[in-house]
């Protein structure tokens, strides 16, 4: 039987690449002691500021806004219902239940009502619904973030999602985005800084934690997740950590501490969007010209009269 590294009662969990156990109770502490860690050495915000935490209704998400909140920090949610039917009911309402169970704030956003909902978009687009999904939530989220005075905005990126990004970027040598990977993007350009405080926990140690501090949150994945390659990434990843345990943590870790200081980031010349003076490099912004296809379309489907 395995003992609590801190109590020496049962232990619940064992993790192997930190080759440590815990009862629920120092599982909790330690979490929480982490993720405060990691706000510290990456500098990514403070006790005084507000911060505006992106949520889906996800383990990683809900994960993070309970231990920010449980932390002391000014923590508000902020959910973007992208109109992917059930799911995104569930996880709207996934996500107002835990911020009325703890008296937070949850701002709600509608992509339907803004542009379109994702499953319209990606019909009239005809591509994959990651690649504009991302671009959209990062936009609204800035924007909304800018208008209502956060400083930062969260999000639950975990180790999994980070080293199979990294895994990506390597194995094409894509030096830009490897140059820009980093838990904190700094703000400036019209951008509101944007942190990861769980870039330090895989997949399952949220899960973990998420279930121990009996968070209720959506366990089902997005529909249109399936397919994407990080998820092959993610499979072969997970493969070497179970050979060799703290792989994940290492490649990461070691990529920021010895790789990523080597490289300069590619400096690109940002203007205000003409049509919503979000900073873009051209002319109209990405999110403007597809809010036009989008406009296009819904005019030559209308009956004429
Ligand atoms: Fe959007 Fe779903 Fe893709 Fe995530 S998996 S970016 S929510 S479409
Ligand atoms: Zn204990
Ligand atoms: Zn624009």
């Amino acid at each position: 039987m395995r003992k609590c590294y801190k109590c020496g009662q049962k232990a619940t969990v064992y993790l192997p690449q930190h080759r440590i156990a815990f009862c629920k109770e120092h599982y909790i502490e330690w979490y929480l002691k982490r993720v405060e860690e990691t706000i510290k050495e990456f500098r990514m915000f403070g006790k005084g500021d507000r911060v505006l935490v992106a949520v889906s209704g996800g383990k990683d998400s809900l994960s993070l806004w309970d231990a920010l909140y449980r932390l002391g920090y000014d923590a508000d949610g902020f959910y973007i219902n992208l109109g992917i039917g059930e799911y995104s009911k569930r996880s709207q309402l996934a996500c107002e239940k835990f911020a009325n169970q703890r008296g937070l704030v949850l701002h709600v956003f509608e992509l339907e009502k803004a542009v379109a909902s994702v499953p319209a978009l990606k019909e009239l687009e005809n591509r994959p619904a990651c690649s504009f999904c991302g671009q959209l939530k990062r936009y609204y989220t800035n924007k909304f973030a800018k208008e209502r005075g956060y400083k930062v905005v969260a999000t639950g990126h975990n180790l999994d999602d980070e080293t199979a990004v990294l895994l990506s970027n390597v194995l094409s040598w894509q030096m830009d985005y490897l140059s820009r990977q980093s838990p904190v993007l700094s703000e400036g350009e019209g951008f509101v800084r944007r942190v990861k405080p769980l870039v330090k926990f895989s997949e399952k140690e949220n899960a973990l934690y998420a279930f121990l501090a009996k968070i209720e949150y959506v366990e089902e994945e997005c529909p249109f997740a399936e397919g994407a390659s990080s998820i092959e990434h993610k499979k072969l990843l997970s493969l070497l950590e179970e050979k060799s345990p703290g792989t994940k943590l290492r490649f990461y870790m070691d990529f920021l501490r010895r790789m990523r200081p080597m490289l300069k980031a590619e400096q690109v010349a940002l203007r205000p969007c003409s049509l919503c003076g979000e900073p873009t490099t051209g002319e109209v912004c990405s999110v403007c010209r597809l809010k036009e296809r989008v406009a296009k379309a819904s005019l030559s489907s209308s009956p004429s009269s």
